[in-house]
């Protein structure tokens, strides 16, 4: 599986008794062919005479049949005015549809009757699709809490296929894991971000060693140094960063780095890491030229987020400095909402903005940095391999 989705193909059958058409079409008359068949349809089948029930049942079937192959991607429920059944000059019937169906490239049609039955086969097949990787989120954020059922299907259904849910601190790793146990498609790292140390012994980091040993989880993070927001626990936060660096080279996992005014002690404190072939994420990339430069020499990774899309931001020196095989896009959902939807709350559908505003830096279509930034992020997180299953959705529920 990588970036370019498979083409999709979907089927619909239905089989018809013809005497239950004719029955309706007795009994209910006008008012039932009018719901069910276009005038085309019905000047159509009343042409054939004795064999016109055979003819309405063909069509109700491929009605059927065409709802069930065309379903995943039809707007509302079921209108038989939708669909009617055309005969070609070459005889074969085709179907016309009277809406816009998304993704849908080709349809065909087969139709037939015998004297008791008439049936019908529709295969639709569906466009080719770029599929995305949003490398960081957190769905295990309470801003999620009301629907993240609901959000997590919708994401899978716009294409987002695989996405790595990041802990932040215990409780949020367990939860990252608890959804990565709950869907095919998202991942999980466990870790305890510079932020969230306060009151935590270093002992802790025992919670996450024990955490990491699911197969489910692709990295150690986020980890790092955050002098933003905490300036009076430098030497706490640098002794976090190192134990967890150290726990990564243990469980030979990559790291997920936050980094915030705090370039220079965390680019140090890198290079004299214990196993330097250990790599890892920089994720939601402050737009520094230099550390990114620095970054990429180290043979890290560079995860972009949507504030590459906020005005004034030096997105377009920063995307340059980093070669297209280190490239990854991420939402850091529910934060960090791209241009033109700042203000609401993120999700990883949103990734796509910032596949196409690397696009555009990098002069490349939005499918081609939706594969390169797909593989990448596989590559990394060591989870290329992993064999892609359809989503189970089931219950999920918070254990706080
Ligand atoms: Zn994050």
């Amino acid at each position: 599986m990588n970036g370019k989705g498979k083409m999709k193909i979907t089927c619909g059958t239905d089989i018809i008794e013809i005497e239950r058409i004719q029955k309706s079409i007795e009994k209910l008359g006008e008012k039932f062919l009018q719901t069910i068949f276009t005038e085309d349809e019905i000047a159509y089948c009343e042409a054939r005479k004795a064999q016109k029930y055979q003819h309405y049942a063909a069509r109700f079937a491929a009605k059927e049949a065409a709802f069930k192959a065309l379903s995943g991607n039809l707007k509302g429920g079921m209108n038989w005015q939708l669909f009617e059944v055309k005969k070609e000059k070459d005889g074969k019937p085709k179907l016309a549809i009277k809406c816009n169906v998304k993704d849908l490239e080709n349809v065909d049609i087969s139709i037939s009757h015998c004297k008791q039955y008439a049936t019908a086969n529709v295969v639709a097949t569906w466009k080719e699709s770029a599929q995305f990787f949003d490398s960081h989120a957190h769905y295990n954020d309470e801003k999620f809490d009301e629907d993240r059922e609901t959000v997590i299907q919708q994401i899978h259904n716009e294409n987002i296929t695989k996405m790595v849910c990041i802990g932040y601190d215990i409780e949020s790793s367990q939860f990252a894991v608890k959804i990565a146990d709950q869907y095919d498609f998202i991942y999980a790292t466990v870790g305890i971000s510079p932020n969230d140390i306060d009151n935590l012994q270093i002992a802790e980091i025992d919670k996450i060693r024990a955490l990491a040993k699911n197969n489910k989880v692709v990295a150690i993070g986020e980890i790092g140094l955050d002098y933003y927001w905490n300036k009076e626990n430098k030497k706490s936060q640098q002794e976090f960063f190192v134990k967890q660096i150290e726990l990564a080279d243990e469980l030979d996992l990559p790291i997920v780095i936050h980094c915030r005014d705090a370039v220079m002690d965390t680019l140090e404190i890198l290079k004299h890491r214990i196993n330097p072939k250990k790599r890892g994420i920089f994720h939601c990339c402050m737009l520094n030229k230099e550390l990114i430069k620095e970054a990429v020499k180290l043979g890290f990774y560079i995860s972009f987020s949507g504030n590459i899309t906020f005005k004034n931001a030096k997105a377009k020196e920063a995307i340059e400095e980093v070669p297209l095989d280190k490239i990854l896009i991420e939402t850091d959902s529910p934060y960090l909402t791209p241009e033109p939807l700042r203000g609401q709350r993120n999700d990883s559908q949103n990734v796509k903005l910032v596949a196409e505003k690397i696009a555009e830096i990098k002069g490349l279509k939005v499918e081609e940095i939706a594969k390169i930034s797909y593989e990448n992020a596989e590559r990394i997180y060591q989870i290329q391999n992993k064999i892609y299953k359809e989503p189970r959705f089931k219950k999920i529920k918070q254990q706080k």
